[in-house]
């Protein structure tokens, strides 16, 4: 590709609930990490959306911290600050107005319809469906459709919300005209056992690696790792699979030979955890080395996240501010308030010439 085309845009994002895990890395941005420089990437840090299901005030004032470490966290893990846009959801005030407009293109029905919805009110320990949770995919519509993205990273179970998505901006431009690209799923995935053996690392769960765990830390975690629970002794013949430090193992450990050797020698009762876990605990570490190092080079620069993450969001307020524009023109509601306005001026002028 040229370098004067505009390269195709992505636009995906995290809520500010905490800092990234290992299971993020697996779920979802290893794959950012390989499109950013296909793509020009928008990486939202999605406040509004983390009201939703945590709408305390102390939330709200961990949001700040929770965004620094987010995007300190992609800094670690490889994306180039001067390649991708990091924007604050809820400073990118046309969000909040393109809800509204696109809110009237698809009905309660629909909505109620889609599963993730209710997932999340059941984690949330919600009886009721608060009316911003059933909103939830049309304000990822507009998150989407403010940047004009042409590609939307997400897991399978978010894979409707993008079809809705361009089910709404179908409706938007049939109606009023072309205004929006229709943006396409990109289904990344894989998803990450808990340390503690639970189907998901999450960390509510307290079964989750972080990225920016010390070395002591992914040590003591591993060692601590749930493994064969029918396995008491090094001398039982072991299972391997499903197993969650061979997972892991076969995840993030790049010595293959090493890998098969301790599956041969476990299935036969030949090795015990601790020397597993011991291998694990350094093919991590050598994995997390390199974020590491990358985190102490950006800390060392004060301020340096909070400032990629103001420049960005001022980046993506102007890309907003000229999509809510053509999007109110094509609806025609610029042309009422400039026709009222107009009324108005034309009339102070008689008067303050008849005085
Ligand atoms: P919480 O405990 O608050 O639910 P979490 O650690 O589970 O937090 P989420 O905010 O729920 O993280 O996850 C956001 C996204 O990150 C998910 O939609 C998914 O794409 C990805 N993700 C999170 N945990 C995992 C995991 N264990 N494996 C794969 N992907 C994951
Ligand atoms: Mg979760």
């Amino acid at each position: 590709m040229s370098d004067t085309q505009p390269r195709k845009r992505i636009l995906t994002g995290d809520r500010p609930t905490g800092k990234l895990h290992l299971g993020h890395f697996v779920g979802s941005h290893r794959h950012r990490l390989a499109l950013q420089d296909q793509y020009e990437c928008f990486f939202l840090i999605a406040d509004l959306h983390m009201l939703t299901t945590k709408p305390d005030k102390e939330d709200i004032l961990a949001i700040s911290d929770n965004a620094r470490a987010i995007v300190m966290d992609h800094l670690a893990i490889g994306i180039d600050p001067a390649k991708a846009t990091f924007c604050l959801q809820s400073a990118i005030h046309e969000t909040y107005e393109l809800q509204l407009l696109l809110s009237g293109l698809i009905t309660v029905e629909r909505l109620q319809q889609l599963p993730t919805i209710k997932d999340m009110a059941a984690a949330a320990h919600m009886e009721q469906i608060p009316y911003n949770l059933l909103g939830y995919p049309v304000l990822q519509s507009a998150d989407i459709l403010l940047p004009r993205a042409h590609l939307v990273p997400v897991g399978k179970d978010n894979e409707s919300h993008v079809e809705l998505t361009r089910q709404i901006a179908r409706r938007f431009n049939n109606a009023y005209g072309e205004v929006f690209p229709l943006p396409e799923p990109y289904v990344v995935g894989g998803t990450l056992v808990g340390t503690d053996g639970q189907a998901k690392m999450s960390k509510s769960l307290d079964n989750a690696i972080f990225l920016s765990d010390d070395e002591a830390t992914v040590r003591r975690r591993v060692m601590g790792m749930y493994t064969d629970p029918n396995r008491i002794s090094a001398d039982v013949p072991g299972r391997v699979e499903g197993n969650p430090v061979f997972i892991y193992h076969d995840f993030f450990n790049p010595n293959h030979a090493e890998v098969e050797d301790l599956k041969a020698r476990y299935r036969a009762g030949k090795v015990g955890d601790v020397e597993v876990k011991e291998k694990l605990a350094r093919a991590l570490n050598a994995f997390l080395d390199p974020m590491r190092e990358r985190r102490a080079y950006y800390e060392a620069q004060t301020g340096y996240v909070d400032e990629l993450l103001y420049e960005g969001t001022l980046r993506a307020r102007e890309e907003a501010k000229q999509t809510l524009l053509a999007a109110k023109q094509a609806m025609g509601l610029t042309g009422v308030w400039n026709r009222i306005s107009r009324g108005a001026e034309r009339r102070r002028k008689k008067a303050e010439a008849t005085t």
